[in-house]
């Protein structure tokens, strides 16, 4: 019995040893898996800037009120003025590319690209684009045809998330560099029933220049983000066919971190066909894999109700869009 009894007691220890040194294992995982996550969100959260919708509204208000910024206008020649001032004012290295352009109706114009660049001495870039030029013609509406749109959505609201973004950039430093460039002659792409004959390429004029030749020779970025019409009400961006085929890996990066952040009603998992932006001559010409942020309704597979219409005003315009669009492209710029 005493044996018996001395076995027991030595194998009572040896269990007791060994669940204590499990139950310290167990709890020094657990105190691992808690403490790593909560670090690495608090880190990423700590460098990622909240976007300020109110500023980024105000700043597509302030565009929409020079008037439609037609080229060769005086809202045009003003805004441009107005974007300079403003990006040298977040402290960004600003340069106004200007070449000459002839668009579909034989008429003559100075483009005006408007690059404002963030580090530029930093080699690992990243290139945020939009137009900002706003539609000469209202081709789609019922009257007005022949009138400039105000272009609040188509122009002025991917511009103005750029500039929320540009004074962040003086906030807080992200890792790598940044260029903002506001592509000009986007919008003025031949009409069907122009009357003229038919001009190849007549959109994207500013996007196409810049692609063959960019401001700083031998220019490259780690990837593009095109925002267009990124502020209508209950907006939603598809997943663009031509984003997918030359850069599928940065819209699935922007998608999932749209869903991150509870944007999934904006940034939706459908697919649309391919079409024809700036990013198309980025991606084809100096092949900066570029993804397009456009709006699309998924109902009619069309761009919207505003379209081309004298209706793309400011009633147009919700500050949850620009915020949702905003927000996500932060996020996606802080985190590289
Ligand atoms: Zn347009």
């Amino acid at each position: 019995m005493g044996r018996l009894w001395s076995i027991n007691r030595f194998l009572f220890f040896v269990t007791i040893i060994f669940l204590l040194f499990l139950f310290s294992c167990k709890e020094e995982k657990t105190k691992t898996n808690e403490k790593t996550p909560e670090k690495k969100i608090t880190e990423v959260n700590k460098r990622v800037p909240v976007f300020n919708k109110d500023s980024a509204y105000e700043y597509v208000e302030k565009q929409v009120a020079f008037g439609p910024r037609v080229p060769g206008s005086k809202a045009h020649a003003d805004c441009a003025v107005y974007f300079k001032d403003k990006f040298t004012s977040f402290g960004l290295q600003v340069i106004e590319q200007n070449a000459p352009a002839v668009t579909y109706d034989k008429k003559k114009y100075t483009i005006k690209n408007i690059i404002a660049s963030y580090a530029p001495e930093k080699k690992e870039r990243v290139m945020l684009c939009a137009h900002w030029d706003s539609r000469p013609i209202a081709d789609r509406d019922t009257k007005d045809k022949d009138k400039p749109i105000d272009g609040a959505n188509d122009g002025a609201s991917g511009a103005g998330v750029l500039m929320e973004i540009a004074r962040q950039l003086k906030i807080a430093s992200p890792s790598v560099g940044v260029d903002i460039i506001l592509f000009d002659i986007e919008d003025y792409g031949q009409p069907n029933n122009s009357g003229f004959p038919e001009m190849e390429d007549s959109w994207c004029i500013g996007s196409q220049y810049w692609s063959k030749n960019p401001h700083t020779p031998g220019y490259t970025a780690r990837f593009g983000i095109l925002l267009d019409m990124v502020g209508a009400s209950d907006a939603t961006f598809c997943l663009e066919g031509g984003s997918e085929y030359y850069a599928p890996l940065i819209q699935r990066k922007v998608w999932q971190t749209a869903d991150d952040l509870g944007f999934s009603d904006f940034f939706v998992n459908v697919k649309s066909g391919p079409i024809t932006d700036d990013h198309t001559y980025i991606n084809e010409l100096i092949k900066i894999p570029t993804i397009d942020i456009i709006h699309m309704d998924t109902n009619t597979g069309d761009f919207g109700s505003f379209h081309h219409r004298h209706s793309d005003n400011m009633t147009t315009i919700d500050k949850n869009t620009l915020y949702a669009v905003g927000q996500t492209v932060l996020q996606v710029l802080y985190t590289e």
